[in-house]
């Protein structure tokens, strides 16, 4: 299948388009905002008009979109995916959403022998860009086997995870841990600082010792150690996963005290008004209580 339609031209699914570009797969765009759509375009892309457009033009379609909400509008809304594409094509969802939409949409899809995959990513803005993302994924393992060249012009490490809804559930465990890693970085450097240690100095021993994790170590500094709060990663996104991570737990009866704990971190910087902003920007709750800075 070489007939892509890609749906959702955001932070991450724009350079994910361009990494599938460059690896010679002729695509058709949609995104509601026409920025991003024109740029991929001008690099070899068709547009569609909308997803039941991409549908019709397209034998495969992925969709890099925000929450379930859009998922299940640009797949089964009137004028979506499902209206357009023909019998036998295929739909590889890469939003971050609940396991229980994407069974739902499969479901749907099924009846009209139409296969689906979740493919949800992680690697940040960076990873997209580099096309070095982790690729978590959930679907029938066949379909999986002869859809993963196309996973590896996006990304480095593409795991199998098992039935429909297995990678957004991976995905939500994966970050689940990464926001309470972000929290704990956040609140390890400024009670250092605070405590008269430079930031860097905290940086470097942590970095080398047991406190060592992805959010600290890769993460923050090229972020907010710089004082860079654009996305990236946005607030707002953060704090719908750790949404998802919450429902998982009611749905299981799994007690994630960290989880619930962090979650209302996020919601206190969306009460900041900094829920557009990169997540590692929890950092300036932080700085603004206790009156210093961690920078580099
Ligand atoms: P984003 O908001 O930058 O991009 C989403 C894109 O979808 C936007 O361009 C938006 O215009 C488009 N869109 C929204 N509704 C649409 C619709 N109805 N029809 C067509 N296009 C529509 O978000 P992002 O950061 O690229 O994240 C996308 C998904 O990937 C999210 O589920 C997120 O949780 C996940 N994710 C993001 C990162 C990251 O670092 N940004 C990392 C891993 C996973």
């Amino acid at each position: 299948m070489e007939k892509i339609g890609f749906i959702g031209l955001g932070v991450m699914g724009k350079p994910m388009a361009m990494n599938l570009l460059k690896a010679g797969y002729s695509l058709c765009v949609h995104d509601v905002v026409l920025g991003p759509v024109k740029e991929v375009v001008a690099a070899g892309a068709t547009e569609g008009k909308s997803a039941k457009d991409v549908g019709e033009k397209a034998e495969l379609v992925i969709t890099v979109l925000p929450t379930s909400v859009e998922v299940k509008e640009v797949y089964l809304g009137d004028k979506g995916v499902l209206a357009g594409l023909k019998e036998g094509g295929l739909i590889i969802d890469m939003s971050t959403i609940e396991p229980m939409v994407s069974q739902h949409i499969a479901g749907i899809a099924g009846k009209k022998q139409i296969e689906m995959l979740d493919a949800p990513v992680s690697g940040g803005q960076a990873g997209a860009m580099a096309g070095t993302l982790s690729i978590m994924v959930g679907g029938k393992e066949g379909i999986f086997k002869e859809t993963k060249k196309i996973f590896e012009a996006m990304g480095q490490n593409i795991f199998y995870c098992g039935p429909i809804g297995s990678g957004e559930v991976v995905k939500i465990a994966n970050n689940l841990v990464l926001a309470i890693n972000m929290q704990a970085a956040c609140e390890g450097m400024i009670l250092g600082v605070k405590a008269g240690v430079k930031p860097q100095v905290l940086l470097d021993v942590m970095t080398k010792s047991s406190a060592q994790n992805w959010a600290l170590s890769t993460y923050m500094p090229n972020k907010a150690f710089k004082g860079d709060f654009e996305p990236g990663f946005m607030v707002d996104l953060m704090y719908k996963d750790l949404g998802l991570a919450q429902n998982l737990s009611g749905a299981y009866n799994v007690p994630i005290l960290l989880g619930a704990q962090c979650h209302q971190v996020f919601e206190q910087a969306r009460a900041r008004g900094i829920g557009k902003k990169d997540f590692s920007a929890i950092l300036t709750l932080l700085e603004e209580l206790t009156g210093v800075k961690a920078r580099l």
